[in-house]
């Protein structure tokens, strides 16, 4: 029975939690992080929120700190109607924002400030038309003739960060048995035998430490 009564106030919990976050609100803007990130206070809480359908050109791309000036200029400290539309990965609430009536979002792409995130907003045609716009006048970010999209951008960008972050395999071709003193080739059975923990890069500098070749693999 507890445990009952215990599993429906977590549903309840979670059903209004949700429900909560569905309908729209006002808020006022207390940050910007991103040109498509910022951070309202909800009920004396700060709320992190992405913008709906737009993605700005990451900080270390060209028009990545313009974006942020931009949306700032607009909205911080500023009272905003926020329209939930989703919650994304991070579980952050992803949301249209208007000021005075104008759709923030679209406001963003029509400057060439961000693209239009056509993967999750594939029917905002508000979104579409504002890039079409920004595009045929070279605004912002479309006056450089081949602008790689932000998603493009972290993709490259996490790739080379994990090869940077791989540890060159150490070169140690020969292992040499520290009892025996009888080192051996990577095909040998005995290459990772318990007391095989010597290293050498050749059968030159084995021998130089005084390791002779195992007779089975003839390293
Ligand atoms: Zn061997």
């Amino acid at each position: 029975m507890l445990f009952r009564t215990a599993l429906l106030i977590v549903f309840l919990a979670i059903t209004t939690a949700f429900s909560a976050d569905t309908s729209t609100f006002r808020a006022k803007v207390i940050g910007v992080l991103d040109g498509d990130t910022i951070e309202v206070l909800r009920d004396k809480s700060p709320v992190r929120i992405r913008l709906y359908g737009i993605d700005c050109p990451e900080h270390d791309q060209d028009f990545g700190t313009r974006a942020k000036q931009f949306t700032s200029d607009k909205v911080f400290g500023k009272t905003v109607e926020v329209v939930p539309m989703d919650q994304d990965r991070y579980e952050r609430l992803v949301a249209k924002i208007y000021i005075d009536r104008k759709y923030l979002n679209q406001m963003i792409v029509a400057e060439g400030f961000a693209w239009w995130y056509q993967r999750c907003a594939p029917k905002d045609d508000d979104l579409q038309i504002a890039e079409n716009g920004a595009r045929a006048s070279s605004k912002g970010l479309w006056s450089h003739p081949d602008p790689i999209p932000p998603w493009d951008f972290r993709k490259t960008k996490e790739s080379t960060n994990g090869k940077a972050h791989q540890k060159p395999e150490p070169k140690a071709n020969y292992h040499g048995n520290i009892k025996s003193k009888v080192f051996h080739k990577p095909d040998c059975q005995y290459y990772n035998c318990s007391n095989c923990t010597a290293k050498f890069n050749s059968p030159e500098e084995a021998s130089k430490n005084g390791y002779r070749p195992c007779t089975s693999c003839s390293p």
